[in-house]
């Protein structure tokens, strides 16, 4: 058995794994896909320290960093089940997939979330070539151009109105026929010069020369025409969805699905933890996972200490 097993292998869980195994405690990761989404980025330019890296560069360093202590690696595994120990001092048990049950004083919970996409014809062919996730991310890419943001959300509104400070133009593309962000959001957004709205519009193709983005085409829903927009970028928001289906009914999850924390990574099970992407920490990015990874670590120490008699 564990002390502490961490359940995803991103950079909260391997930043989670480094800080328990520095506690010399029993410390496994189990992990579908070691790096999470990390491994699908491109460029990175704002993990602080580090100008410039890529994805699965920065994967193969969290790799060595987490095999350079004594942690057990179990990837390609699919936890399906917690149950969370019945009491202090007792254990949780995690079942895999493959039917294996394992055995931890504590459990870390940092299995991510994913974009949700549009599932149009060119979104996967262009991504990184123009489509993009996350405005924090990539919006710098887009200096000057022209983009689109696909989502009338709050996060939508707030990438196109962020996107408006850097890029030439943004044009925001909503499904429906009214946009669903806060009103304060809607009316800034009104306000900018280059931003134009679009509603009832779906959005249908994205165009590319071969090499990268040159276009979307939208229906328009009330007259059913296609229409062609030229620009160098589209931003997809339309919803980021935590991996946390197999906890339900488990924890305590946000409508949105996302585990419920406090200011120690602690969630509504005692003894169980949660970091990053999957949890409510809002602003989803490497170094916020990273943080929450250690400091759900170091709860989950305390909460050892605590819980293991004199
Ligand atoms: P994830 O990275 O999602 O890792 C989750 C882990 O849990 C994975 O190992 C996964 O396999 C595993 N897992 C999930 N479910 C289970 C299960 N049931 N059992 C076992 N394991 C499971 N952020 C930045 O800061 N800068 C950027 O430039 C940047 N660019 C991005 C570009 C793209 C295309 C994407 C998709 C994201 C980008 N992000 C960027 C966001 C960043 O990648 C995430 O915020 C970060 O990876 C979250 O880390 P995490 O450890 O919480 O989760």
């Amino acid at each position: 058995p564990y002390d502490v097993l961490i359940v995803g292998g991103g950079p909260a869980g391997a930043a989670a794994a480094v800080y328990a195994a520095r506690k010399g405690i029993r410390t496994g990761i189990l992990a579908e896909r070691f790096g999470g989404q990390v491994m699908d980025t491109v460029g990175i330019e704002n993990f602080i320290s580090v100008q410039e890296t890529e994805g699965p560069k920065l994967v193969t360093q969290l790799e060595q960093h987490v095999k350079s202590y004594d942690v057990d690696i179990m990837n390609l595994q699919r936890a399906e089940s917690l149950t969370p120990p019945a009491e202090t001092g007792g254990y949780a048990e995690v079942r895999t997939a493959s039917g294996a049950v394992l055995k931890a004083k504590s459990v870390i919970l940092s299995t991510g979330a994913r974009w949700r996409e549009l599932n149009v014809p060119g979104e996967q062919e262009y991504r990184g070539k123009g489509v993009a996730y996350c405005p924090h991310c990539d919006g710098p890419l887009f200096k000057g151009k022209r983009v689109a943001v696909v989502g009338g959300g709050n996060s939508g509104v707030e990438a196109a109105i962020d996107l408006a400070g850097i890029v030439g133009h943004v044009t925001l593309i909503e499904f429906g026929a009214e946009l669903r962000a806060d009103a304060v959001l809607q009316r800034k957004l009104a306000s900018l010069p280059n931003v134009v709205i679009l509603k009832n519009a779906q959005t249908m193709t994205v165009l590319g020369d071969g090499n990268k983005v040159n276009g979307l085409v939208y229906k328009n829903r009330e007259t059913g025409d296609d229409i062609r927009l030229d620009l160098e970028g589209i931003f997809v928001q339309i919803g980021l969805l935590p991996n946390t289906d197999w906890l339900k009914g488990t924890l305590d999850l946000s409508k949105m699905g996302e585990i419920e924390i406090d200011a120690r990574g602690q969630t509504s099970a005692a003894g169980v933890f949660a970091a990053g992407d999957c949890t409510t920490v809002p602003y989803k990015q490497i170094i916020i996972a990273m943080g929450e990874g250690a400091k759900a670590s170091l709860g989950a120490f305390d909460y050892l200490i605590r819980s293991s008699a004199p």
